[in-house]
């Protein structure tokens, strides 16, 4: 129910987990991270509040300056720590609001079967994700994006390409915002507030590849557009 990305110049453990925290007024049932750094993803998750994530998430090293978070509001699968997201499928690690309508058809299409540990519609599209995947993201993502009904906010990490968050929505809310060397997305703007007041809303059906510091977006047929920004007047 809630999303996270930050890649910047700081440590991004507690910048997602805080931001969670920010988040878990829209109401939830798990929590978890995905963080992407020299020791590739590694990933934190549980059900419950976003402290029992902290404390689980103690003996992560801050060293990860790339990485996502969720809260999770199930509605494939039943409230576990093995349904609650990132879902990693190969070099593949995502998070997911919203429901995938054709999810079954996708694992029978695509023999995705064997690939799945959790009961989640979400794990379906990391699955299809790691299958498409052939080192260019925004290819894989078009193409997984082509194939996918329903709702979604997406966010996206290919381990063999650190610092680099990819997003993706419809329907389902998502913002984004750059400050200095830094980038952030969210599900909603109480988490980026706390750090730039300029934001801007994702494009339904444009791909996000966001770097530090800079985000390009680009529809799916590969034009770059310059979304337009937005300032909240207000404070938290
Ligand atoms: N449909 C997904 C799940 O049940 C995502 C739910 C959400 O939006 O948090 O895992």
């Amino acid at each position: 129910c809630g999303i996270i990305g930050f890649t910047g110049d700081k440590p991004v453990k507690n910048i997602l987990i805080n931001g969670l925290e920010q988040l878990e007024y829209r109401g939830y049932d798990s929590a978890g991270i995905a963080v992407l750094g020299d020791k590739g993803v590694i990933i934190k998750k549980r059900t419950g509040k976003v402290a029992q994530l902290r404390e689980a998430a103690m003996d992560l090293s801050d060293g990860a300056l790339c990485g996502i978070g969720h809260t999770r509001w199930a509605t494939h699968g039943g409230v576990t720590d093995v349904n609650a997201h990132p879902h990693k499928s190969g070099k593949v690690v995502i998070i997911h609001n919203g429901i995938i309508e054709n999810y079954r058809e996708l694992i029978v299409e695509y023999g995705l079967k064997n690939k799945l540990v959790s009961e989640t519609d979400t794990e379906v599209v990391a699955a299809l994700l790691d299958t498409l995947y052939s080192g260019d993201p925004i290819k894989t993502i078009k193409k997984a994006v082509e194939r996918i009904s329903g709702s979604f906010a997406l966010c996206i990490m290919f381990e063999d390409h650190p610092g680099v968050i990819y997003a993706v929505r419809n329907v389902s809310p998502m913002v984004a915002a750059t400050f200095g060397d830094c980038s952030m997305i969210a599900s909603d703007i109480t988490a980026i507030i706390p750090y730039t007041k300029k934001y801007f809303v994702v494009p339904e059906y444009h791909i996000l590849t966001i770097d530090k510091g800079n985000i390009k977006c680009e529809n799916l047929s590969g034009e770059v557009i310059e979304p337009e920004m937005l300032e909240v007047s207000w404070d938290i």
